[in-house]
């Protein structure tokens, strides 16, 4: 029997989450704040384990424009010296799909475009903000005073979601990291010295590149540079302690002041930048519940993240997708208990992998680790290398996962 799901919020996991549960025949309202969704915040890596799912929905990567990394590399920011280079070409066999990069307006213009293919496509209210959840009861209320009931409420209301607090029974918003995040675009036509930069690093400009801050002895300052947008923007996430965000400057004037020390064609790049936005990293700890009653947070609202594994929308999209498989036979009355189980089922990846992004790429040693004891993991289950961070990050099929439980 179709279920009558609500999702609050149209970012990349509701509109993910909307597209999967649609597809399982189930009807689908999607409650947004905003007039119109307009991704900000520049590209992403999309990763095997949530491209694998986009795949399974009827994603159009072409149409997308997304674009497959050839290398990861990290460099000297200050020297232009390479320190680290992996070649991705057999990333596919090893990990399960490419490491690839996707403009966020790009990504979720396709994934609106697929929440309105099924046959019963979801009906999407813009400007419709919910003002409270009722888990139990399985109501919303909207700023406007309407209420709407469903059998299924799936929150991707953001990491400053309301929903939340309904499931948690307190207030707990995730709190300032201690970085802040640059985030912008320049259009690859722009970047004149391009071939230059070509000979000075291989691999550059089809690869993913690190230019880290040596002489950080925090180890905190660093520049991510890959393509997106089929190659048209080279997309930059310049990240840097907050306790050296210097007070009362504009975005791109605080961009040149954090990287003024790095190689001069670096900085020649990023004089290019014109609209600089600056985001605080925000984190919390693995939430002591995802779900209550009729509820299931998703995204960010359950898992806000550091960015340093690139993981904060590829798990989102692959909870999103499982919620279709999951939840494809599930009766009405039934809903509370199949929530039950959904949290079991995902709650030890969830803190799992929220607790590695607090790591970047290649720290995975035993200082770094000790950040990631938890009592609900076993250590003998954490990755111990970037190679088994991989093979447990990306390689993960969720769709064989759920067959495992017996219920596709
Ligand atoms: C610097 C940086 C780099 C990153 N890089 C990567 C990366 O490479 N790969 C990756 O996987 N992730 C990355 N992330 C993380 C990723 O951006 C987020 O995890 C992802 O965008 C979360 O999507 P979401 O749909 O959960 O939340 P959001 O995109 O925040 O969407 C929430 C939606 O809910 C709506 N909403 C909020 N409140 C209400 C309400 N009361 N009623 C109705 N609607 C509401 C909002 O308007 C919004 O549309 C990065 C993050 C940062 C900060």
């Amino acid at each position: 029997m179709p279920l009558n799901v609500i999702v609050v919020g149209a970012g990349i996991a509701g509109l993910t989450a909307a597209t999967s549960l649609c597809q399982a025949g189930h009807s689908v309202q999607i409650f947004e704040k905003s007039s119109f969704k307009t991704e900000v915040g520049a590209a992403l890596n999309l990763l095997p384990n949530g491209a694998i799912v986009l795949k399974h929905l009827g994603f159009d990567f072409k149409r997308a424009l997304v674009r497959h990394h050839a290398t990861l590399q990290t460099i000297n920011g200050i020297d232009l010296a390479s320190l680290t280079r992996i070649d991705l070409s057999d990333v596919e066999d090893k990990y399960g799909g490419h490491m690839q990069s996707v403009l966020r307006a790009d990504l979720h213009s396709e994934l609106l475009r697929l929440s309105q293919l099924a046959p019963n496509p979801a009906t999407l209210h813009l400007g419709s903000p919910i003002r409270s959840v009722n888990a139990v009861e399985g109501k919303v209320e909207l700023e406007s005073g309407e209420i709407h009931t469903a059998d299924l409420i799936v929150a991707a209301d953001g990491a400053k979601s309301i929903c939340r607090s309904e499931v948690l029974g307190f207030h707990y918003p995730p709190v300032e990291s201690g970085n802040y995040a640059f985030r912008f675009l320049i259009p690859t036509s722009d970047i004149k010295n391009l071939d230059e930069i070509r000979e000075m690093i291989p691999g550059k400009l089809h690869g993913a590149s690190i230019f880290a801050d040596v002489n950080d002895k925090a180890k905190t300052r660093h520049l991510a540079w890959y393509e997106c947008h089929g190659g048209e923007f080279q997309n930059f996430v310049g990240i840097y302690p907050a306790a050296q965000h210097v007070q009362d400057v504009d975005n791109r004037s605080q961009l040149l002041s954090q990287f003024k020390h790095f190689h001069p064609r670096i900085v020649e790049i990023l004089r290019l930048a014109d609209d600089v936005k600056v985001w605080p990293l925000l984190f919390d700890d693995p939430l002591p519940r995802y779900t209550r009653g009729r509820v299931i947070l998703i995204g960010d609202a359950a898992h806000t993240m550091l960015p340093f594994s690139g993981q904060g929308a590829n798990l989102a999209i692959e909870e999103s997708g499982l919620l279709g498989e999951f939840f494809k036979h599930a009766e009405p009355a039934e809903i509370p208990a199949w929530v039950q189980r959904f949290e079991s089922f995902r709650r030890k990846r969830i803190v799992t992998i929220k607790l590695l992004s607090r790591i970047r790429f290649g720290k995975e040693n035993d200082a770094a680790y000790s950040l990631i004891e938890h009592d609900e993991l076993d250590s003998a289950d954490v990755p111990r290398s970037f190679h088994e961070r991989l093979l447990y990050e990306w390689k993960h099929d969720v769709y064989d996962e759920v067959e495992k439980l017996g219920r596709r």
